[in-house]
């Protein structure tokens, strides 16, 4: 049964997130209008030059609070049932599950399945030349099996229809009756896990940093005795 779909606006209260986006704000010369997205554990702001700095701070809140509440949204989508969930670390482990299900389903002629790691690229992708599909490793922990199975699918109906037409579509929904649920849930998986991913190894930076691990390199002895001393100072 599918779940309902979330109020657009509607945030409750006990969701919880280990921390807020920062923010990063960039001011363009040739730029007109404002745009803000969600990038790993922040939200980048790009505004144009010319705008006096109250409105840029006005837009910059009004941009930030929509996507902190998205943001939200998708964490909190998460936390909700949505059944079995996969993880797969291995491209043999997923290139066979990915091969059962498309024996179940299109049966078209893939030819492999790779994992991807860039942070900014897609969710996945078909190589229609070498029928080779690539899927995100943000889309494969821990990953509803019903949202990876949708876009698993999407992918494999572009080995019948390239592009995203009407024809596509019906394609898809043959399998995913849900489709937009399951569209918007795989999408949320991947940008949480991202920021999941961005947010531990800034926490593990600033352990070391802390910690004195991480102990800048190449500094005249006299530098590094005064670094060290005010690490110290932090410390105790
Ligand atoms: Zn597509």
């Amino acid at each position: 049964m599918p779940t309902p779909p979330l109020d657009e606006d509607q945030v409750h209260p006990e969701a919880i997130m280990p921390s807020p986006l920062s923010i990063n704000i960039r001011t363009v010369q040739k730029r007109k209008t404002a745009s803000a997205q969600i990038r790993g554990a922040s939200i980048e702001v790009v505004l144009p030059k010319h705008w006096p700095k109250s409105f840029q701070t006005q837009v910059t809140h009004q941009l930030t609070q929509r996507l902190q509440r998205q943001f939200l949204r998708d964490y909190q989508l998460l936390q909700s049932d949505h059944g079995p969930t996969l993880s797969f670390n291995q491209k043999k482990s997923l290139a066979e599950w990915v091969f059962e299900l498309n024996q179940r389903t299109f049966r078209v002629p893939v030819k492999g399945v790779r994992i991807g790691h860039a942070k900014y690229s897609r969710l996945a992708q078909m190589n229609l030349k070498t029928q080779m599909m690539t899927v995100s490793q943000y889309c494969l922990n821990q990953v509803p099996e019903s949202a990876l199975t949708y876009l698993v699918l999407h992918e494999l109906a572009h080995l019948k229809v390239p592009n995203h037409s009407r024809d596509f579509w019906e394609e898809v929904k043959r399998f995913i009756p849900d489709l937009n649920h399951q569209k918007r849930l795989i999408a949320a998986v991947h940008r949480v896990r991202i920021y999941e991913a961005e947010l531990e190894k800034l926490q593990a930076t600033q352990i070391k940093k802390e910690t004195g691990v991480l102990k800048p390199k190449h500094l005249p002895l006299e530098k590094e005795a005064s670094v060290l001393k005010q690490l110290l100072i932090k410390l105790f």
